[in-house]
């Protein structure tokens, strides 16, 4: 990709994709640029890292680059935006990875008639492996969605959705990692009651969850047929599964998913 990208935010979000931007090889670092807030070790802590070029200036960055990633916070929209105006020109092309924030939000505070992607990506994308989405707003072209495409899929996957699906995506996919971390961590904590030591357990558990996904997307088998499968008379999982039918746990989950994707839609 033969394109200058300029992250407005710092943080972990930018992180994420700059690791995976840098170890797929997609851009040369030097193409990579970032400016934050007040935190001037994030930026030095990115530069030593990856070796991108940071700024001081949200409008300097800005200005070098040809695609602007909106980073920060959804509460930091304005501000940011206001900082980086001088060097948003009209010819940059903007993407946004905050949740719950709409492209006409966005469109309506820019001084020009930018295009903007609205994407949401995963922390997963530091590892190649993000899955994501995007949607366009009024002004951006196929091109543009094309160069949002080619650039989230050397992180992992990039699907096109619906703008009015972005607050389920966000809930299940952009918050989707911290959920299996959490059951990961439940399932170290049981076993380490049981006496299995931690590293074999950690071991075990990736290995678990990594061929799980796998057999999800290659069987073609349903989520139900899949747990049913394993889920014998009398046996082991079904014991589990007593346990979690006795505390609702899969509605509790559910109920779950859908206040993140409520929050997404409350962050607009
Ligand atoms: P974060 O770690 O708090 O990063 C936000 C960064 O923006 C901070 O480094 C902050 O710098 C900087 N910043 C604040 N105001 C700024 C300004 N006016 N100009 C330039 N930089 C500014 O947050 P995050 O977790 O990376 O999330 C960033 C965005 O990604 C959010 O909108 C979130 O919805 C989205 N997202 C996150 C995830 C996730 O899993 N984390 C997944 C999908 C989407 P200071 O620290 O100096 O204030």
């Amino acid at each position: 990709m033969d394109k200058k990208i300029a992250f407005i935010g710092a943080g972990s979000m930018a992180e994420s994709i700059i690791g995976g931007l840098i170890a797929d090889g997609l851009l040369p670092p030097h193409y990579i640029l970032a400016s934050n807030h007040s935190n001037e070790a994030r930026l030095a802590h990115l530069k030593e890292t990856y070796g991108i070029r940071p700024f001081s200036d949200s409008a300097e960055a800005a200005a070098e680059a040809d695609i602007v990633i909106l980073s920060i916070k959804p509460k930091q929209l304005e501000d940011a935006l206001q900082a980086a105006a001088p060097g948003l020109t009209k010819d940059k092309v903007i993407f946004s990875v905050l949740a719950g924030i709409k492209t006409n939000q966005i469109e309506e505070q820019l001084h020009h008639n930018n295009p903007v992607i609205r994407v949401m990506p995963n922390t997963s994308a530091k590892v190649g492996q993000s899955s994501t989405a995007l949607a366009k707003g009024v002004h951006a072209r196929d091109e543009h969605l094309q160069a949002a495409s080619e650039l989230f899929s050397a992180i992992g996957t990039a699907v096109v959705v619906k703008e009015e699906d972005m607050n389920a995506v966000t809930g299940i996919a952009g918050s989707g990692p911290a959920y299996f971390y959490y059951f990961a961590e439940a399932m170290e904590q049981a076993a380490a009651a049981s006496g299995l030591p931690k590293e074999e357990a950690r071991d075990l558990i990736i290995q678990t969850m990594f061929g799980a996904a796998v057999r999800m997307r290659e069987s073609g088998q349903t989520s139900a047929e899949l747990y049913q499968e394993v889920r014998s008379p009398g046996g082991t999982t079904e014991a589990a599964f007593q346990e979690m039918e006795k505390h609702n746990l899969q509605d509790a989950f559910k109920k779950s998913v859908q206040a993140a994707i409520s929050r997404s839609a409350a962050l607009g």
